[in-house]
């Protein structure tokens, strides 16, 4: 089998140090690429060193995450742009964030406006990250409609309404450890959403699926999210490792 983790930060500072362990056993787990969105300027050599360490198997975006979105952002957004090379799969993270700090949504849109356009005019696919937000985001999306932007809204967990106007929108949605927990009702969302606009990631080392939940997550819990999307559609493993993958080789544009 093969998977494709779409969304690891394994180049943060406790996964990093260990990427020799963690790589080998998401090899062993079957996972056959991992990609990594990047977080903000910090996050952009630790990414790229491991980019480097293991070619054709992780692969970086480039990006401004809507928590890091400050009062420097505009500073921020330039110095992380005027790094873009070839090498980046995508734009991303992405996206708005209104858990944490809702006073900053104007200028979480401005930064997400500024990235969607470099997507497009790059034609990357852009990793969008929405939490409180999917009516906002949603609204933001449709402003593109016809535009040329697609991409993925990364451990989705709206309506079932939300999903299919994402879907309509060109996005793919990303599948991740949440399907795992008890009474997340993702379940129910997905179970109804057909594979071939789902992509499969852990979000490592955050939302680590059941039995792991509140660990460190890391790439080879994936086909514990696979098993679990396998039976809310009442499928084997094999089918959902076979069609998520590729629909993130179609996505990403990876061989
Ligand atoms: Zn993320």
């Amino acid at each position: 089998m093969n998977f494709i983790d779409t969304h690891a930060h394994i180049y943060v500072e406790n996964m990093i140090e260990d990427s020799d362990n963690i790589i080998y056993r998401a090899k062993q787990a079957g996972i056959s690429k991992i990609l990594m969105p990047n977080i903000d300027v910090a996050s952009i050599s630790p990414m790229l060193s491991l980019t480097k360490e293991f070619p054709n198997y992780c692969y970086p975006m480039l990006g401004l995450h809507p928590c890091d979105v400050k009062d420097d952002y505009k500073t921020a957004l330039d110095a992380i742009f005027s790094q873009f090379s070839s090498e980046y799969i995508a734009v991303g993270e992405i996206g708005l964030d209104l858990y944490w700090d809702k006073t900053t949504l104007n200028r979480q849109i401005d930064a997400f406006r500024y990235q969607a356009d470099v997507a497009i005019e790059k034609e990357l696919p852009i990793s969008v990250h929405v939490r409180d937000a999917f009516p906002q985001m949603l609204e933001l999306l449709e402003d593109y409609r016809g535009k040329g932007l697609k991409g993925v809204l990364h451990c989705f967990t709206g309506t079932f309404e939300q999903a299919t106007q994402a879907i309509d929108l060109g996005f793919y949605l990303g599948v991740g450890g949440v399907l795992t927990f008890k009474n997340s009702g993702v379940d129910k969302t997905l179970a109804n959403i057909g594979l071939e606009h789902l992509i499969l990631e852990t979000d490592s080392p955050y939302l680590a699926p059941s039995p792991y939940r509140g660990k460190q997550n890391e790439p080879s819990y994936l086909p514990l999210i696979a098993k679990r999307l396998a039976e809310i559609h009442h499928i084997n493993i094999e089918e959902v490792a076979k069609q998520t993958a590729q629909n993130a080789n179609r996505l990403f544009k990876l061989s």
